[in-house]
């Protein structure tokens, strides 16, 4: 696993440069030094995974987003999926958090329900 330094996320290990930074990946980032990283969840919305990044930072918890390879399946939603990594030391809060946001995206209304 590598990071872009600029956007902090995680990619493949043959990636060199961040797809959206063109940043040189590293190895490892200083403010992740003396961190132990754990999966937290998977998902599959960009959106969504950026949304609990910020959560979890708004929150202190240290955490990043590993994404596969974006430039090779460059349509959202086809096949990209990220995983969500936080510092292992704040697991459990940070899984309380993702639970209220799986809860207020389910009790949020549909903007329409034409669809269903
Ligand atoms: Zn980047």
């Amino acid at each position: 696993m590598k990071f872009c330094p600029e956007c902090k996320n995680a990619f493949n290990e043959d990636i060199e440069k961040c797809p959206n930074c063109k940043e040189i990946l590293v190895d490892k980032l200083d403010e992740h030094q003396d961190i132990e990283f754990v999966e937290l969840c998977d998902i599959e919305d960009p959106f969504k995974a950026n949304l609990i990044i910020d959560v979890l930072e708004d929150n202190n918890i240290e955490s990043y987003l590993y994404s596969e390879p974006v430039h090779i399946y460059p349509i959202p939603g086809e096949g990209i999926q990220f995983t969500v990594y936080v510092n292992k030391e704040k697991i459990d809060h940070a899984k309380s958090l993702l639970e209220d946001i799986e809860r207020s995206e389910n009790m949020e209304p549909l903007p329409d329900d034409e669809s269903t």
